[in-house]
């Protein structure tokens, strides 16, 4: 089991559980950057050791939050899935424990009521749908899925592109719009008075941030506008998954000022432990300290 990669948080009255699907992948520099080799990423020393080995490996976590607010359960992103045909092996017919850990950690599947996902890139929806006899079946029946039109057409329009990966769509967005359970929000939409989307766009056009807000708290969820904390120090870093490069780096740039020296508890979505923490200015960027609880 990965109950060790359970994780919780308290902002305010709101309570954050996160779910490790692959912990601490490595490997991942070449993957992820167009140019960041173990030397580069050494140039930045706090990385090590949470964040790259000593080596000037970077290391990243696949991972999902379940957000308890008020009356409300919703998860944000829903990992890679089990059972699933994917191009990359790390991802292919993965069998991981994410569903037992979820209900372990206080959310079984049929108490959520909410399903954001950040974007709709294959780790981020997978488990809005499982295998059951044979068939793809919404694995959150009695939520909302949450999704904006921007996204759903970009990620559609991929359809038949030359190494588009969109061997997702049909197990894991068809069947749950097939059950009538989307609905269409703006980038900006208020999920609950505690909850709300904050439009980032670049990696994907309709891509999100999650932002929780508190009894004078405030946290966000990155999403994809930043894959791993060395992003932080340099925020013109190129990956191989961004749509729109330059809209990238000032949605992140943008992003880094916003919330440098404490404006948020930063959580990172793809960031090993510590997940969450603060966007420090360095110089003329920035630097992550990692800090497992905002009280601390
Ligand atoms: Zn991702």
């Amino acid at each position: 089991m990965a109950r060790e990669h359970i994780d919780r948080w308290k902002i305010g009255d709101v309570e954050v559980v996160r779910i490790v699907e692959i912990f601490e992948a490595t490997g991942v520099n070449p993957i992820l950057f167009q140019d960041c080799g173990h030397e580069r990423a050494l140039r930045h020393p706090w990385l090590v050791p949470n964040y790259a080995t000593a080596e000037g490996a970077l290391k990243m976590n696949f991972q999902a939050f379940a957000l308890r607010a008020g009356n409300r359960r919703i998860m944000v992103d829903t990992c890679i899935g089990n059972d699933k045909h994917r191009q990359a092996a790390i991802f292919h017919h993965l069998q991981s424990t994410f569903l037992d850990d979820l209900t372990y950690a206080g959310f079984p599947p049929e108490s959520i009521d909410t399903v954001l996902c950040t974007h709709l890139h294959l780790d981020h929806v997978g488990w809005n749908t499982r295998l059951v006899h044979g068939k793809w079946m919404p694995t959150f029946p009695n939520a909302r899925y949450l999704f904006n039109r921007k996204e759903w057409d970009f990620i559609h329009g991929l359809v038949g592109r030359e190494g588009a990966e969109v061997d997702h769509l049909p197990d894991s967005l068809q069947p749950v719009y097939e059950a009538g359970l989307i609905d269409f929000v703006s980038t900006d939409h208020q999920v609950t008075p505690e909850v709300g989307l904050e439009p980032t766009p670049g990696h994907t056009p309709g891509h999100v941030s999650v932002r929780i807000e508190s009894e004078g708290k405030r946290a966000v969820i990155t999403g994809d506008i930043m894959h791993h904390p060395v992003q932080c120090a340099e925020p013109d870093l190129q990956t191989n998954f961004c749509n729109d490069h330059e809209q990238a780096i000032r949605t992140r740039r943008g992003f880094l000022r916003r919330y440098q020296d404490r404006g948020a508890y930063v959580i990172g979505s793809h960031f090993c432990d510590p997940t969450g923490g603060w966007i420090v200015s360095d110089g003329d960027a920035w630097r992550f300290e990692g800090e497992q609880q905002l009280d601390s």
